[in-house]
């Protein structure tokens, strides 16, 4: 019974977020003229549908997380159809919005199927940093449509997936946590060796352990290439209570941290062990 209602209730959300999104879209072309979904990057990158697919899925993420709803079939069905769905109800906002200016809507002389068929053979499409129009696309438009088509879907999905890799409880099979956060930064290869061999072999609830999630570089260091970031996040789950800590590594190359993921590494926290306070503490 209780897992029913959370069904209906990551559903309730997910479709609300659906219309919330299609009407904001919607909103915003009425009273701007700017589309959101139309942005493309390099005229065939559907950005701006990838992000309104993601948007209009995102209620299934959100509710799915908060009533520990584990993404089923059923939830990946129903992303789909809302992000398939969004472009078509945007369409459609806008065709019932579309004012002709005397007197008159759109909706009153043409019939949806028509505007459709008009409104995409009209499309102009804005190309590079000063927007530049290149006038009406023809059947073009029909091609454009279809990529940010497939830019919604692949917005839906990313959103799944997103949902399949967040941490779980394997006992209860609930959504951990986040309880903690701790950011690090190593000017030199040796410190961080020193910490990353040592961190995960002291016993987490002794002073070693804190002693070593406290260590910080001077102050006034600031990243350069190859300074090494770790980032040490404490996740609980909220029903047994059992703690898990996840460290991720990244090096700064040019301009920014990467991710070296084989440097990844999770570690479950004996029962009856609470980390809350001493992660506060560092
Ligand atoms: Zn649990």
């Amino acid at each position: 019974m209780k897992n029913l209602a959370n069904n209906v209730g990551v559903s309730t959300i997910g479709i609300a977020t659906f219309f919330l999104t299609v009407v904001v879209v919607v909103l915003i072309e009425h009273f701007t003229t700017f589309n959101i979904f139309t942005l493309s990057f390099f005229i065939v990158f559907p950005a701006g549908a990838l992000i309104c697919g993601a948007a209009a899925a995102s209620g299934y993420y959100f509710g799915a997380l908060w009533l520990h709803r584990r993404p089923t079939i059923l939830i990946f069905v129903q992303i789909l159809l809302v992000a398939a769905i969004a472009q078509f109800a945007i369409y459609y906002g806008e065709y019932r919005l579309l004012d002709l200016g005397d007197g008159r809507m759109a909706s009153d002389v043409v019939s949806f199927k028509d505007y459709l068929d008009v409104y995409l053979s009209s499309t102009h499409l804005r190309v590079g940093r000063g927007a530049l129009d290149t006038g009406a696309v023809g059947n073009f438009g029909r091609v454009l449509a279809f990529t940010q088509f497939l830019g919604f879907i692949v917005g839906g999905i990313f959103v799944f997936v997103m949902l399949r890799v967040y941490p779980v409880c394997e006992q209860c099979a609930r959504y951990l946590r986040i309880l903690a956060k701790k950011t690090q930064l190593f000017s030199k290869q040796e410190d961080f060796t020193r910490f990353y061999d040592t961190v995960f072999e002291v016993p987490v609830d002794g002073p070693d352990f804190v002693t070593l999630m406290k260590w910080q570089q001077e102050k006034d260091e600031k990243a350069v290439r190859g300074t090494i970031q770790s980032e040490t996040t404490l996740r609980g789950c909220p029903h047994c209570k059992t703690q898990r800590i996840s460290q991720e590594i990244k090096v700064w190359g040019e301009k920014e941290f990467r991710d070296v993921p084989q440097l990844t590494r999770h570690l479950r926290i004996p029962d009856g062990i609470d980390l809350t306070s001493a992660f506060k503490t560092v």
